[in-house]
C-alpha cells in the first residue's frame, strides 16, 4: 500500500447525514399552514412530546415557518443521542433542514421566516441565531425550567433576547410557556436521559 491509499483509508468519518425519525416525518405531511402563533407553538410542543414517546432523544423540537401565513418549513427534534451528533439539538437541527428546503444558508433571503422553539435556546443555538437569517425567534418554556429538570443551557448573556433584538431579530417569549415546562418535567418524570457537557471534576 502507497503513501496515497492510506491516506484514502476510512480511518476518520468523512460525510454525515441528519435523518428526522420517521414519525416525524409522518406527522409533518399533516401540516398545513399555520397563521396563528399559538398553533405554531402547539405544533412545536407537540413534536417535543413525540421526541419524548418515541424515547429517541431529549425532550426538545423546533421548527422554521415563514412568516406571515405560517408555513412551515422544517422541523427538527433534539437528535443528539440517537445520532451521536452533539449540536444536533432541535433549534440546529431545524435551521439545517429549513436551509435545504429553502436552497440557501440564508434563511431570511426570500422572505421573512420565524423559529420557534419548544425551550429558549441554549448558548450554542444562541450563538446560531444571527447566522441563520430568521428575521423572528418564539421560544415557550424558559431557560429555568429547562434547568429545574437539570439540562444545562450553557452560559449565556442575562437577556439573551436583546442582543438578539440588536441585530434586528424579533424575539417573543413565554407563549405558552407553563404548557412548556410541563413537557419537561414530562420527561423528567420518565426517567428521560439528562445529558449535559462535562463541567470538570
Ligand atoms: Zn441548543
Amino acid at each position: 500500500m502507497g503513501v496515497v491509499d492510506r491516506m484514502r483509508s476510512p480511518r476518520l468519518p468523512t460525510a454525515l447525514a441528519l435523518h428526522l425519525p420517521d414519525w416525524l416525518v409522518e406527522r409533518l405531511d399533516e401540516v398545513g399552514p399555520l397563521p396563528d402563533l399559538d398553533a405554531r407553538v402547539g405544533l412545536v410542543l407537540d413534536l417535543a412530546r413525540g421526541n419524548i414517546d418515541h424515547s429517541l432523544g431529549g425532550p426538545f423540537a423546533a421548527a422554521v415557518f415563514s412568516i406571515p401565513h405560517g408555513e412551515l418549513l422544517a422541523a427538527g427534534v433534539n437528535l443528539v443521542v440517537p445520532t451521536r451528533t452533539p449540536v444536533a439539538h432541535a433549534e440546529i437541527v431545524a435551521l439545517a433542514f429549513a436551509g435545504q428546503r429553502l436552497g440557501s444558508h440564508d434563511l431570511g433571503a426570500s422572505g421573512p421566516t420565524e423559529l420557534v422553539t419548544s425551550c429558549e435556546p441554549c448558548a450554542m443555538c444562541l450563538g446560531a441565531l444571527p447566522w441563520s437569517g430568521v428575521t423572528r425567534v418564539v421560544s415557550a418554556a424558559r431557560d429555568e425550567d429547562a434547568r429545574a429538570v437539570g439540562f444545562d443551557e450553557g452560559d449565556k448573556p442575562g437577556d439573551w433576547a436583546t442582543s438578539l433584538r440588536a441585530r434586528g431579530i424579533e424575539v417573543v417569549e413565554d407563549v405558552r410557556r407553563a404548557e412548556a415546562a410541563e413537557v419537561l418535567r414530562t420527561y423528567q418524570r420518565l426517567g428521560g436521559l439528562i445529558y449535559n457537557g462535562r463541567t470538570g471534576g
